[in-house]
């Protein structure tokens, strides 16, 4: 294959020998200054309250010595930080920096916006809802505010937070409809005919009112209001907001809640088991109770098995058993899988029609930037076979499917800090409908005074009060900078950030091939297997010597492999030549036909592979493997006619280890 002209990104990234020092380091001095005239301008007749002497002082200059020093040490030990920039690093989530999201972030770290609210951060807080909007747009929701329901997002710390949102504000809509039911009957006022509904109120069972979507639920709330303002007086319509308030679930908590409707059960969340921990943490922490998770298993590609979902949701049907939410994996953390979106969207809206409505939630915070591989410029969804174009296998039909589904889902988690090539502390949340913030507000919209309706306001106006509508309180603006002037010079299309993706993705289907090439060359010594096909950039293995039965011993001799490219705090970097990381399948995660799959074609004997080890030297309760992520942009690049290709160096090095392994005099 010839090595693709990566010229493109020359000017993205500091470079993995900060080739482009000279333009940050003018860029950044520029700003800096820029900031310091600001300040110097703001009121020039002021007297400075540092005096020009100050420098002069002894205690001043020992300050200055003492936090230099200090500098210096942090500036050593940082030394020791992973080369996330070096395409030697094929490790974790993780690459290096675009520039345009860290000279931002840098910049506006100096102004110090909190995007907690628009009068802490006049100039960022409407970059952060820009950024939502762009996000939202490259998942396909719709973000015309005059049609149909209107996407927004948010940033937050990180994936984990988002995915909170995702429940949390699930949970906010789908028991609105039983509070507000409980609501009218205190107050004695039975609707009828309210925005979807046909009958009265009071005629609808709790299970028929947890059942509606996120948009019926809406409609109704905003026309049983209206209607509730027309008949009642502003004080009765004060006493009955007051009643919604102290029915509703936020108010009751969840154990509050379900001893006053019993007949209602707890609800469920949906998960594949390639999901990430996040999701146990979200049930905690909501009160939802892990327990309440359903695990899905997988099928050969680590995706979510759909079969299994039918029959979960089957059953749930039968037993009026809520559901909050299924979680479609749009990337896995650990093997960068895709779920089915399409299949998951297809079962909620057949259950839909027998009286069971699903949420869905897609974590996309790997994946989910991959959605502009698929967007064209001008919005629309690219075909199949014009995505296929740059690639050998990429994507997979149901990849594809999969993304394209997307834009049916309620909420979507993608990481900015991950695939996104920003700075931590960038996750973000988007929504397919602002609706849902009536809701989640913390001055419950319900509460609205009659002449300043909040429902009547537009998203986008509400949200200066960002803090009222999500998780988090202060919160970076600088964060929101970074985000939305890298997609503003790299914008989330084909064209523009697809392509540093592309480059990501021919990188994962490059290493792919070269790993069967090297399980020929060498199988005469170990068995190397791919157990899933990548659907996105991340690939692992596993590495078992040829004749071995036994699970622990593989495991032990795949540990051994990594150890050649693990970062150990107590040794220099440089005396490793790559960087890889690790995973493993725990046992009670795979059903025996999948767990049969891997192991025989490793020639594992499978009856080690156990729930609890007896005998550590042969049997193991988890199945180890090496993993890559591939998302440096110089794995493969072409100067003056020589190529520098890092995988097939990768390569050689791991055939190296292996060898050094299985006979250790060979060792250099
Ligand atoms: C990384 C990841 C998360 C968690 O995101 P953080 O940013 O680490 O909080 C959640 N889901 C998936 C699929 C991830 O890959």
């Amino acid at each position: 294959m010839t090595t693709p002209d990566l010229s493109f990104m020359h000017p993205y990234f500091l470079g993995a020998y900060a080739e482009n020092d000279k333009m940050v380091e003018s860029i950044l001095l520029e700003f800096f200054r820029d900031h310091a005239y600001w300040r110097r301008n703001f009121h020039p007749e002021n007297r400075p309250p540092i005096p020009t002497k100050a420098a002069y002082r002894e205690d001043f200059n020992d300050f200055v010595a003492a936090m230099q020093q200090e500098l210096h040490t942090l500036s050593a030990d940082l030394k020791k930080s992973v080369p996330f920039f070096s395409p030697r690093y094929l490790g974790h989530m993780a690459a290096d920096l675009l520039i345009p999201g860290v000279l931002a972030q840098m910049m506006t770290i100096l102004y110090n916006p909190n995007n907690v609210s628009d009068d802490a951060a006049p100039a960022t807080l409407q970059k952060e809802l820009d950024v939502g909007q762009m996000l939202a747009k490259m998942v396909g929701f719709n973000i015309q505010q005059d049609a149909g329901p209107v996407g927004w997002g948010h940033l937050t710390s990180g994936g984990t937070v988002a995915n909170y949102e995702g429940l949390w504000s699930l949970r906010a809509v789908k028991f609105y409809p039983v509070s507000l039911a409980e609501a009218c009957r205190d107050f004695g006022f039975d609707p009828e005919g309210v925005g979807p509904l046909k009958q009265n109120l009071s005629a609808y069972t709790k299970w028929e009112l947890f059942n509606l979507t996120i948009r019926e639920t809406h409609q109704l709330m905003q026309a049983t209001l209206s209607r509730l303002k027309q008949d009642a007086g502003k004080k009765d319509f004060q006493r009955f907001t007051k009643m919604m308030v102290s029915e509703s679930l936020e108010c009751l908590g969840m154990a509050g809640f379900f001893m006053k409707h019993t007949e209602l059960k707890p609800p469920k969340v949906i998960v594949p088991i390639s999901a990430h921990y996040s999701w146990e943490k979200a049930c905690k922490v909501l009160g939802i109770g892990h327990g309440q998770l359903i695990h899905l298993g997988v099928d050969e590609h680590m995706r979510g098995d759909m079969d299994h979902l039918e029959e979960a949701v089957k059953a749930c049907h039968s037993e009026q058993q809520p559901i909050l939410c299924a979680v479609g994996v749009l990337g896995s953390t650990e093997f960068g899988s895709v779920d089915p979106i399409h299949r998951i969207v297809e079962i909620r809206d057949k259950y839909k029609q027998k009286g069971l409505h699903l949420g869905i939630h897609v974590d996309g915070a790997w994946g989910g930037y991959m959605a502009c591989m698929f967007r064209n410029e001008d919005g629309t969804f690219a075909a199949h076979e014009e995505c296929r174009k740059d690639f050998k296998y990429f994507p997979h039909e149901g990849t594809w499917k999969a993304f394209r589904a997307v834009s049916e889902v309620d909420s979507v988690t993608i990481d900015p800090h991950k695939l996104g090539y920003m700075p931590f502390g960038c996750g973000a949340f988007v929504s397919r409908d602002a609706g849902i913030l009536d809701f989640i507000s913390q001055e419950a919209a319900y509460v609205f005074d009659l002449k300043d309706d909040p429902l009547k306001k537009p998203p986008m106006q509400k949200l200066r009060g960002l803090g009222q509508y999500i998780m988090e309180g202060s919160k970076p603006g600088a964060a929101a900078a970074a985000a939305y002037i890298s997609h503003r010079v790299i914008p989330l299309h084909r064209k523009g950030f697809g392509r540093v993706l592309t480059n990501s993705m021919q990188s994962c289907e490059y290493l792919y091939d070269k790993l069967y090439e090297l399980r020929s060359r060498v199988s005469n010594l170990v068995t190397i297997t791919i157990p899933y096909t990548p659907d996105s950039n991340l690939i692992c293995y596993c590495i078992n010597p040829k004749r071995n039965k036994y699970l622990a011993l593989m495991n032990h001799f795949s540990r051994k492999i990594f150890n050649h490219m693990k970062i150990d705090p107590n040794q220099p970097l440089q005396g490793h030549d790559f960087f890889g990381s690790f995973t493993s399948l725990q046992k009670s995660k795979l059903n025996d036909h999948e767990s049969a799959r891997i192991l025989e074609e490793l020639g594992i004997d499978v009856d080690t592979f156990v729930d609890a080890v007896e005998d550590r030297t042969k049997e193991a309760d988890h199945i180890y493997m090496v993993r890559h992520t591939l998302m440096n942009p110089w794995l493969m690049h072409r100067e003056e006619g020589d190529e520098y290709n890092y995988l097939d160096r990768f390569c050689q090095f791991l055939e190296r280890s292996i060898i050094m392994e299985l006979d250790p005099s060979k060792r250099r």
